[in-house]
């Protein structure tokens, strides 16, 4: 299947997607304000959707320096790299709630896991600013009204247990539904047992990401010290079971000292189960460096043109078991932003 962009689209994202900060131009106002994830790659920093060529990709953006520098010509924007033309006709792509077109909402950033990559633990403990569920609940039906929104999503840091967080989550998406019952529900938790995997398919959640975060066990067990790999897998499989193929997915972070082949690997074991992986390069922010770097050494940076290989060998695993990223209504399949996406870039 043909991807749905130019090669040369889908290298520039990849640059972008290896490279720093995005420079604003001075003075320049975003037309709506820049999103502040609490959970994902760009946890804790400015960022906003640029979209090109019939792609996007999250950026962070800085008012100080940048690998790339925006271009404003009376509206008109363009991204240059090393003072070259490099990108003509982006447009700034507003996000709903984190996400373009959905409602990405992180529940709790609060999490007692110490997971060497993310930002989420290391925010002030009121990043999510202490949402109520009716403030959640809310917040999914205001999106429900606006242009273009697709869909609700729900994740959240481990506050307490995995038991908890997953009543929680239930709660949440058994709310969701009962007000906006067209709209797709997908739901990224932690879970440690089978039966909170029903309770959020009961609760009429459509999709689901259970994060294995590393194939590499030796990475694994370093930057997930708190978390258990086989559960997970066995986890991932059971949802395959309950939400059904290609209805579960899983981020793969790559950068962290794995080889390819182990990537790939965890691509097709995953792809057995029914399960598409998300491969994700890492990103390195003051949020993680010094973590990353206690934890595992130096990295080498993550270059386009692994991204673009992964991808697209992806693809061809995918393809065999009948599998696409295109297939998901929520989370990062649909959203597109932050990844090299099989069948849609490559
Ligand atoms: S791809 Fe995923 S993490 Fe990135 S902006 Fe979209 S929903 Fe968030």
């Amino acid at each position: 299947m043909e991807a749905k962009v130019t090669a040369e689209s889908a290298r520039k994202k990849a640059e972008l997607l290896a490279g720093g900060p995005v420079l604003l131009p001075l003075g320049f106002k975003p037309p709506f304000p820049p999103s502040r994830s609490t959970a994902g790659p760009g946890t804790g920093y400015p960022e906003l959707v640029f979209s090109f060529g019939g792609t996007r990709v999250r950026k962070a953006i800085s008012r100080e320096s940048g690998d790339f520098l925006l271009r404003d010509d009376a509206g008109t924007l363009s991204i240059l790299k090393g003072g070259e033309p490099f990108i003509e006709g982006a447009e700034l792509q507003p996000t709903l709630l984190h996400a373009p077109f959905q409602a990405f909402i992180n529940v709790d950033s609060r999490c007692a896991y110490r997971c060497v990559f993310c930002g989420s633990h290391r925010l002030e403990p009121h990043a999510t600013k202490d949402l109520t569920d009716d403030r959640i609940v809310e917040m999914a039906v205001n999106a429900s009204r606006e242009r273009g929104f697709t869909g609700v999503a729900l994740t959240s840091g481990v506050a307490q247990s995995p038991a908890e967080t997953t009543r929680r989550l239930a709660g949440l998406i058994e709310r969701i539904r009962e007000a906006l019952p067209e709209a797709p529900v997908g739901v990224e938790p932690y879970v440690t047992r089978s039966d909170q995997i029903d309770s959020l398919r009961e609760a009429g959640a459509e999709e689901i990401k259970i994060n294995i975060e590393s194939f590499d066990r030796d990475v694994f067990e370093k930057i997930c010290p708190d978390r258990d790999y086989e559960m997970i897998l066995r986890r991932v499989d059971h949802a395959c079971e309950v939400f059904g193929r290609n209805k579960v997915c899983s981020n793969i972070i790559f950068g962290l000292g794995e080889t390819d082949e182990t990537i790939l690997n965890g691509v097709r074991a995953l792809a057995g189960m029914g399960a598409v992986a998300t491969l994700r390069a890492i990103r390195v922010s003051a949020l993680n460096r010094d973590d990353l770097d206690r934890t595992l050494g130096e990295l080498r940076p993550v270059t386009a043109s692994r991204m673009l290989d992964l991808a697209r060998e992806q693809k061809t695993i995918l393809q065999d078991h009948g599998l696409s990223p295109l297939g998901f209504k929520t989370m990062c399949h649909a959203c597109l932003a932050c990844d090299i996406v099989p069948f849609w870039d490559v």
